[in-house]
């Protein structure tokens, strides 16, 4: 028997159990056992979480610096101690294997950290005037109660990136975890509760996805709201969030191009790129997805990517020696299939992969398409599953346009030795994140956004505080 602890709501600095409660089983996607009961909150639960979040906003927001970054620092702290633990159980309930989950809780950890650091160097300014009697200052203050909505791909290190930065901005956050993975937020409430800070500060909630925001979003209380996910649910929050004039964030969907040159290292790209393709199994929002190889070094590149893809181990995430787990639920498992036919039926060649695996759990082979119709869904839309479309290219330019046409602009990946080539590529590309011969997005110190549809603002570096401070004006007459 796996243990797997009970999941609770957190609101107000308590732990509350499904008693009386609408609930949802959570199950997990290696085998579809049962791993617990996920309580769901009520109306009332979330009125109670937004009025503990606004009062202890009233504080919060007054907070030193040092308290805030000491909090954050312990639970950093706390995280590191109990990583193993909670990457098991995010295995259990996400899937993928638990050395990766084990490092995304490692990750979000340094990203707390970072968050302690920069959140003491939040400074106003003072602006010269133009008579000596006038003093004019400008202040960064909180902006209020953040209502804050992630996903199941990473589900303890997306979460720590939100409660992290409103935080340590001083603002209370409320959070709606994904109910198919969520040990990790619960966890997390757990390491901000024993790391001593304040009740109210930080409230889990859990429920129907758009019966939850829509409470929230609506509530006069709500200052901000901050979203990861898809790009038709971040427009839906974004329009909601818009009405009522709500700062967002939004870090949504992309459809990451990589351009491999002929000038390239070849192999280095290949065995790169089929690490990161099929690391979560895909289900990664900068995945790497289309490939656009120069096609004098296109069979080279397919062979390797297909060499270095056959050596991934596919398994359930806690057995030994597991390099891909299944895929996070079952819906992932359909959408790969229709994927896949479609590519099919469009003259694709299949060249690795592309079915199902076995008939339990949610197993989908890494799976390499080759040369899909441009017009194709894996060419246009977001896969979030383990595909990799590899087509050829003649020219560069073109090669950037082609990564350029889909309406998304998250994260791009390039491979080349040359560096007039690196420059047109990062000048060319439209991208929030350039990555050339390495994968270097994601760390706390730099920002992470998308343009086009993939979002609206960044998390991680001195940017991630822009969407939780107001900017204050104040001029006074001092004659
Ligand atoms: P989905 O869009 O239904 O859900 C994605 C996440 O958003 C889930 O955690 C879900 O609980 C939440 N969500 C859905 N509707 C919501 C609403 N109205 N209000 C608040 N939260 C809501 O998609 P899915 O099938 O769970 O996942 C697949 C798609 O999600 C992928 O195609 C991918 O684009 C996107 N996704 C993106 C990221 C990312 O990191 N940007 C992460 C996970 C999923």
């Amino acid at each position: 028997m796996t243990q797997y602890d009970n999941l609770y709501l957190y609101i107000d600095g308590e732990f509350i159990d499904g008693a009386q409660r609408r609930s949802q089983t959570v199950s997990n996607p290696a085998d579809g056992s049962v791993l617990g009961e996920l309580p769901h909150a009520s109306a009332d639960d979330l009125d109670r979480a937004l009025a503990a979040a606004q009062r202890a906003f009233l504080s919060w927001r007054l907070e030193s610096p040092l308290v805030r970054s000491e909090i954050l620092r312990r639970a950093a702290h706390l995280a590191r101690e109990r990583a193993r633990e909670i990457g098991r159980h995010i295995t259990l309930d996400q899937g993928k294997p638990l050395a990766e989950a084990e490092s995304e809780v490692l990750s979000a950890a340094e990203h707390a950290e970072w968050h302690a650091e920069e959140g003491r160097r939040i400074y106003g300014r003072v602006i010269p005037a133009r008579t000596p009697e006038v003093e004019q200052v400008v202040l960064r203050e909180p902006i209020g109660v953040s209502a804050a909505f992630t996903p199941w791909n990473f589900p303890f290190s997306q979460a720590m990136r939100k409660i992290a930065a409103a935080l340590a901005s001083g603002c209370t956050i409320i959070i709606k975890g994904p109910e198919d993975a969520p040990s990790a937020l619960v966890a997390l409430a757990r390491l901000f509760h024993d790391a001593g800070l304040p009740n109210g500060c930080l409230n889990v909630v859990w429920g129907v996805p758009h019966e939850v925001s829509r409470h929230l979003i609506e509530s006069s209380v709500v200052r901000k709201v901050s979203f990861t996910g898809s790009v038709a649910v971040g427009k839906q929050l974004a329009a909601l969030a818009g009405s009522q004039m709500k700062r967002t964030t939004m870090e949504l969907g992309g459809h990451a191009p990589v351009i491999v040159c002929d000038d390239a290292d070849v192999d280095d790209a290949a065995r790169k790129l089929v690490a990161f393709k099929y690391r979560n199994a895909g289900q990664v929002c900068i995945s790497p997805t289309r490939f656009l190889v120069h096609r004098t070094v296109y069979e080279r590149f397919v062979d390797a990517f297909l060499l270095y893809t056959s050596r991934i181990r596919i398994g359930p995430g806690l057995a030994e020696g597991t390099t891909m787990g299944p895929l996070a639920h079952q819906r992932r498992v359909s959408e790969m299939q229709e994927f896949v036919t479609d590519a099919r039926n469009g003259g694709a060649e299949i060249a690795a992969g592309g079915a199902r695996l076995g008939d339990t759990g949610c197993f989908f082979a890494p799976t390499v398409i080759l040369d899909p119709a441009a017009q194709s869904q894996v060419m246009t839309q977001e896969p979030f599953g383990p595909l990799a479309a590899i087509v050829p290219f003649g020219e560069l330019d073109s090669a950037i346009a082609l990564a350029n046409g889909l309406p998304f602009g998250l994260a791009a990946y390039a491979f080349t030795s040359s560096s007039r080539n690196a420059h047109a590529i990062s000048r060319g590309l439209e991208a929030g994140m350039v990555n050339i011969n390495h994968f270097g997005a994601g760390l706390a110190e730099v920002p992470f956004g998308g343009m086009k549809d993939s979002g609206l603002g960044s998390e991680g570096g001195v940017e991630t505080f822009e969407g939780y401070l107001i900017t204050k004006l104040v001029t006074r007459h001092c004659g």
